[in-house]
C-alpha cells in the first residue's frame, strides 16, 4: 500500500507525541513546585527565574518570592529596594525590573487579575513569545507550543534539521515546526514534557539516546548527527573587563553607590569602582585619593564572575581615608551595619560575604 508523505509525516508526529505522552507519565520524574501549578502570576515568576538560570539555582528564590510576594498585587505593592534584595544572586537584573514594571501594570491595568489572551500576555513587559506560550498553556490550557532551548534540540535532533536555530529562517522553521508538533488536546502535559525531555534525556552533551522514547523515529540517531544539532550562527562575543572596587571607609562609614542605567548590575550598589587594567586603575585611585587616604591601600580580593557575554575580574581594595573628598558626596557614605539592607551584584556580595560584613 502506497504511504504518501503527508501521511507518514503525520505518523511521525503522532508517534513523537504519544512517546512523549507515555514516558511523560511513567518516568519522568522531574519535580519542581511550579510544574502543574495554575496561577498564572506563579507560573510567570517561575518562568522570569528560570531565565539563563537552572532550575535547581532558581528554586530558592522562587520559593522566597512566593512566599513573600503570594499574589502580584502584593508584588507590585512592594518597594523596589526590597524586590532587588531578593533577586540577589541571580542576575541578569533587567529580569527583576521588568518584573516590578509589569506586576505594577497588572495592579494598575487589569486589576490585578493576570490577562488571560495570549496576545495581551505578549504585550506586557519582559514577556516574549516563550514565556507567553508557558502562561497560556500552563495556566489555561490553550493550544500555545513553547520553544526554548529544549525545545530546538528536541526537535531539530528529531527531524535532522541543520538551519541554525539562532536566524530569522531557522526562528521561523522551528516555530512552524514546534506549532505542527504540539499536542493540542493537551498542551500544558505537551509543553511540559518536551521541556523536560530535553532537559533530562536530549541534553545538549551525550544525550542518553539508548533511553530514549523518541529513539526509534529520531532521525538524529538513525544518522548519527545527534552531537552536531542544533546548529547556531554565532559565537558569542566574550568581552573581558576588569573593575577595581575601592572599599573607602570613613569611621564607621563606607562610600555605597547606585548604579547607573547604559550597563550590567543596573540599579544595585557598589564601592566606588575603577574600570581598567590592575596597574592603571590603582594609579588613577592614588593620584586622586591620595590627599585622603590615612594608611596604605591593600587589596583583599580577586574573584572573577563569568557571565554570558562578560567575563569579569572584579579587585576589591580597603582604603580607609582620614576625610571624605570634596569629589564625593558624603551622604552616600552609609554605615557598616546598614550593608545588609542594599541590594548588591553577585560579585559584591561574594566579597563582602567571604570578607566580614556578613
Ligand atoms: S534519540 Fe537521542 S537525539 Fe533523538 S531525541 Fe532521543 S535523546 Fe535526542
Amino acid at each position: 500500500m502506497h504511504i504518501s508523505g503527508m501521511e507518514k509525516t503525520d505518523k511521525r508526529i503522532q508517534f513523537f507525541r504519544a512517546q512523549l505522552a507515555l514516558w511523560h507519565d511513567t518516568q519522568n520524574f522531574r519535580s519542581f513546585p511550579w510544574k502543574q501549578e495554575k496561577d498564572p502570576y506563579k507560573i510567570w515568576l517561575s518562568e522570569i527565574i528560570l531565565q539563563q538560570t537552572r532550575s535547581e539555582q532558581g528554586l530558592p528564590y522562587y520559593l522566597k518570592f512566593t512566599e513573600a510576594y503570594p499574589t502580584v498585587t502584593h508584588l507590585a505593592d512592594a518597594e523596589d529596594e526590597s524586590v532587588f534584595r531578593l533577586w540577589q544572586g541571580l542576575g541578569y537584573y533587567n529580569r527583576c525590573k521588568n518584573l516590578l514594571f509589569t506586576a505594577r501594570v497588572i495592579r494598575d491595568t487589569y486589576g490585578g487579575i493576570f490577562p488571560r489572551d495570549h496576545d495581551t500576555i505578549l504585550q506586557l513587559k519582559g514577556i516574549g513569545s516563550y514565556t507567553a506560550a508557558a502562561i497560556a498553556s500552563f495556566a489555561y490550557n490553550a493550544p500555545h507550543a513553547v520553544l526554548d532551548g529544549n525545545v530546538f534540540r528536541v526537535l531539530a535532533r528529531y527531524e535532522d534539521i541543520d538551519t541554525p536555530i539562532d536566524t530569522t529562517e531557522g526562528k521561523k522553521t522551528f516555530t512552524a515546526l514546534a506549532d505542527r508538533f504540539l499536542n493540542r488536546a493537551q498542551p500544558a502535559l505537551y509543553n511540559q514534557a518536551i521541556m523536560d525531555l530535553g532537559a533530562t534525556v536530549c541534553t545538549p552533551q551525550k544525550p542518553d539516546c539508548g533511553h530514549c522514547c523518541l529513539q526509534k523515529q529520531c532521525r538524529a540517531y538513525l544518522n548519527k548527527t545527534q552531537a552536531l544539532l542544533p546548529v547556531k550562527s554565532k559565537k558569542i562575543q566574550i568581552r573581558h573587563r576588569t573593575f577595581l572596587f575601592f572599599v573607602c571607609r570613613y569611621g564607621d562609614r563606607v562610600y555605597i553607590r547606585k548604579r547607573e542605567a547604559g550597563d550590567i548590575w543596573h540599579n544595585l550598589h557598589e564601592f566606588y569602582r575603577i574600570e581598567a587594567e590592575e596597574a592603571e586603575g590603582f594609579r588613577r585611585f592614588r593620584s586622586l585619593f591620595d590627599p585622603y587616604l590615612k594608611s596604605d591601600v591593600l587589596q583583599v580580593a580577586d574573584i572573577q564572575q563569568k557571565l554570558t557575554h562578560q567575563h569579569i575580574r572584579s579587585l576589591f581594595y580597603e582604603a580607609e581615608l582620614n576625610a571624605v573628598p570634596d569629589f564625593l558626596d558624603s551622604a552616600l557614605f552609609v554605615p557598616l551595619e546598614k550593608l545588609k539592607k542594599i541590594a548588591f551584584p553577585k560579585t559584591i556580595i561574594s566579597f563582602l560575604d567571604n570578607k566580614y560584613y556578613f
